[in-house]
């Protein structure tokens, strides 16, 4: 089967930013994504992008101007409270990091590539070096493809790509956000409205974090914060069922939150579990391997800190300019010159992460508040 000059594995935020600037720059490349069209339903709630980063990359493609259409200045707003209900603080408001739906930013993406340079349903089972020394990608659907410059691995937390690159494993941080929506049809959804509004509503303490999120179709979202063992939801209670969840919550991990809190609960009609892996900082330093190279999650997992989407678009602007520096015949060196300016940007994320995990479970809430105001002073 013929192959392209690059294979982007993944077609994700990083992925598809990726795709855009070597379109724009006229390099070869065809993305393989998991998902079986761009129709299919998509994870993930509003992503805030950044100025120097999101942004930045978003104008080298040419698609700054797209994105404002969609960009949602006004829910930059963060409320900060504790577990009695009591407001404490309110901040970000007129930052330059305006939300997105995750889906807005893909579909936007998406209409930038043309549409024969997207394999949709092709899961790569995984990637080993062929007999002609170059990668040899495995897809679930049977396709086996090789011949490729270079594959670049976007394809998230769990990729298939870093194998080959780097021994590092992601190891779970014992946290977890359960995620649920509050549709229009939610009989708590006026109630959300005049509590929350536009922006994000944040309640933490001792150990655990509520976070309420408005969506662009004017939705929200709740990420209720905890900590358990490895899979405790997934195979456990959650499996059963979403009211025992809910039952659970109440009596085990909120029972002295306010009753504004526990109607969150009380009312969450799906249940959807985000459990947070990070990968260390000594991890960021793998010897580059010819034809391979990782980008976005699958480069440098972290716990979520406001950054990844932002790092991960910054990553294939890096990337991509590089290719365009010294052409895809000295593909290598481009990769090289990536990887070496790319770890001290993963290092210092996954640093972050662990800063944030630890002030945003910490017992003493107190603790959470200060990180968000330096973060807001800065
Ligand atoms: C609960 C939660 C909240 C978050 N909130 C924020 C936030 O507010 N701001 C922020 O900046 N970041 C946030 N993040 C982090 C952010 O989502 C990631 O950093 C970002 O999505 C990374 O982009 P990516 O393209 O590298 O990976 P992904 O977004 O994970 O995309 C990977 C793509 O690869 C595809 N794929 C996966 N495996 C395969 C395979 N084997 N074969 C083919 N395709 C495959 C997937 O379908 C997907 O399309 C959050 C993360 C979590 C878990």
């Amino acid at each position: 089967m013929a192959a392209a000059g690059i294979a982007i594995i993944g077609g994700g935020p990083c992925g598809l930013t990726l795709a855009r600037l070597l379109e724009c720059k006229g390099i070869d490349y065809i993305v393989y994504e998991r998902d079986e069209s761009e129709n299919s339903n998509r994870a993930g709630g509003s992503l805030d992008i950044h100025a120097g980063t999101g942004q930045h990359a978003l104008r080298e493609a040419g698609l700054l101007d797209g994105f404002k259409k969609y960009a949602r200045y006004d829910d930059t707003a963060v409320t900060i409270a504790d577990k009695q209900g009591k407001r404490l603080l309110q901040m970000g408001q007129n930052r330059d990091a305006p939300e997105i739906d995750r889906k807005d930013l893909r579909q936007i993406l998406l209409d930038a590539i043309p549409k024969d340079k997207i394999k949709w349903g092709h899961t790569l089972l995984n990637a080993k070096i062929g007999e002609d020394k170059r990668p040899m990608l495995e897809f679930t659907n049977g396709v086996v493809l090789s011949k490729f410059k270079l594959v670049v691995g976007a394809d998230g937390a769990w990729s298939k790509v870093r194998p080959m690159i780097t021994p590092a494993i992601p190891q779970y941080s014992g946290k977890i956000f359960l995620e649920s929506k509050v549709g229009h049809e939610n009989p708590l959804y006026e109630t959300t409205v005049s509590r929350v509004g536009p922006g994000m509503f944040l309640a933490t303490g001792v150990g655990k974090s509520i976070v309420t999120q408005r969506q662009g179709d004017g939705t929200y979202r709740n990420y209720f914060g905890i900590q358990v063992e490895e899979n405790f939801f997934r195979n456990g209670v959650l499996k059963l069922d979403v009211e025992a969840t809910r039952r659970l919550l109440l009596s085990d991990f909120y029972a002295d939150w306010a009753e504004e809190y526990q109607d969150l609960i009380r009312h969450a009609t799906d249940l959807r579990v985000w459990s947070l892996y990070t990968l260390s900082t000594e991890d960021m330093n793998w010897k580059s391997v010819p034809g391979l190279t990782l980008v976005g999650d699958a480069a440098h997992l972290t716990i979520p800190n406001g950054e990844g989407v932002n790092l991960a678009m910054t990553d294939a602007l890096k990337l991509a300019s590089k290719i365009a520096e010294h052409g895809i015949e000295d593909v290598n060196r481009a990769v090289q010159e990536y990887e070496n300016d790319m770890f001290p940007r993963g290092i210092a994320t996954i640093a972050e992460g662990r800063r944030m995990e630890k002030v945003m479970f910490d017992e003493d809430p107190q603790a959470f508040f200060q990180a968000l105001s330096d973060a807001a002073a800065q």
